[in-house]
């Protein structure tokens, strides 16, 4: 029984927030501030006290820099729960944070959290319950490929497919979407960490360099491309020789990076073509017409767009903003959260029996 005195309470004394907890970066929409949050989803513990000792940027900060009593976790693998009580503390300080912002409204928050397509019912739960226990008062679960849709505009409900790829730091999220609701989609354990990883890897047989993460990651945002360059792009690494020991640098180009990623940027092409052949014929032709559609922080790979364009014969947009799109969305969901009911994921407690 739902009292509507208390929902108009609610309204005027609690914030609705939308969340993307991200495996590489947590966003945080507020309802009347728009997006109040981007933090990388890291934290640092003391393994001695078992407290944090930092949150999101500051935790980033100390990535390969950590004395021994300090340990570096990332709550979330593989885009699921894989540290349920850091999980919960990180949510916990944000929606903390987000109180501040206005103190008259003392009641708890509502949420919009997005969770990777396909994962198990389990793992939803977990996510649930983490942000229930980090203080919010209802929760409603979106899948991220829905809501970055919903985030770009997409007319989800129409009768017409879209292709969405969402590529993050641990997962990449292929998924069809038509008629309101996700006809086929695929969750691939490769995105923009595993790329950092190549490019160790790559530097370290090529140049006999040991890499930090931290430094892989900005040599391919900063010259990081897989499609042919009008001029060369370089950029100078440091990092251990791994010979003598000592520091060492190098000059690395475009072509380097394009050939340490190459592997799994080809297993990511043929995910997506896997995913468009067990498409129904009318939806690909659908996508064929309206695109392919990237978004995540991986979208903006220097030239991603042109390779899947090429080798899928499709055409491909970027996402404007395309690290935005999900929370952007959990964000419109909230705004209207009865017409978008038909959109989130069921929530078992509440189920008729
Ligand atoms: P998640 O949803 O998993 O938190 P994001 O959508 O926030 O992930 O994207 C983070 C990933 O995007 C990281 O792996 C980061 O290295 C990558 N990324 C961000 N900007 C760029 C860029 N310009 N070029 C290539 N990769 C990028
Ligand atoms: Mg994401």
């Amino acid at each position: 029984m739902r009292f509507p005195g208390l929902d108009r309470l609610y309204r005027l004394f609690s914030h609705d927030v939308g969340i993307d907890l991200g495996t590489a970066n947590t966003l945080v929409y507020v309802k009347g501030h728009g997006i109040v949050i981007v933090e990388p989803s890291i934290v640092a513990v003391n393994t001695k006290t078992g407290r944090l000792v930092a949150i999101g940027a500051d935790a980033k900060q100390m990535v390969g820099r950590t004395p021994a009593h300090l340990e570096i976790v990332r709550p979330l693998v593989d885009g699921v729960i894989s540290n349920f009580e850091v999980t919960e503390e990180i949510l916990a300080y944000f929606l903390k944070r987000v109180a501040r912002l206005e103190p008259r409204k003392f009641f708890r928050p509502q949420v919009v959290i997005g969770v990777p397509s396909g994962i198990t019912n389990v793992e939803v739960r977990a996510v649930r319950d983490a942000t229930r226990q980090a203080g919010a008062r209802a929760v409603h679960v979106v899948e991220e490929p829905m809501a970055a849709a919903i985030g770009i505009r997409l007319a989800v409900r129409e009768p017409v497919g879209n292709l969405i790829v969402d590529i993050g730091g641990g997962t990449a999220d292929i998924a069809v979407i038509s008629l309101g609701g996700i006809v086929r989609s695929k969750n691939l354990r490769l995105a923009g960490d595993r790329l950092n990883r190549d490019i160790i890897a790559y530097v370290r047989d090529e140049f006999k360099i040991l890499l930090g993460e931290k430094t892989a990651e900005e040599v391919k945002i900063a010259i990081g491309s897989v499609w042919k360059q009008p001029a060369p792009l370089e950029a100078t690494i440091r990092g251990r020789d791994l010979v003598t020991g000592l520091p060492k640098e190098a000059v690395i180009t475009d072509a380097d990076v394009k050939e340490a990623i190459g592997l799994s940027v080809s297993s990511l092409v043929e995910a997506v073509k896997e995913v468009l052949e067990s498409t129904p014929p009318e939806v690909v032709s659908d996508i064929m017409h309206q695109g392919i559609i990237l978004a995540g922080g991986g979208a903006l790979l220097g030239g991603l767009g042109e390779l899947l364009a090429h080798e899928l014969k499709i055409p491909v947009t970027i996402a404007d903003d395309p690290l935005t799109a999900v929370v952007r969305g959990a964000g419109i969901i909230l705004e209207n959260l009865e017409a978008h009911r038909d959109i989130l994921l069921p929530d078992e407690d509440e189920l008729p029996r």
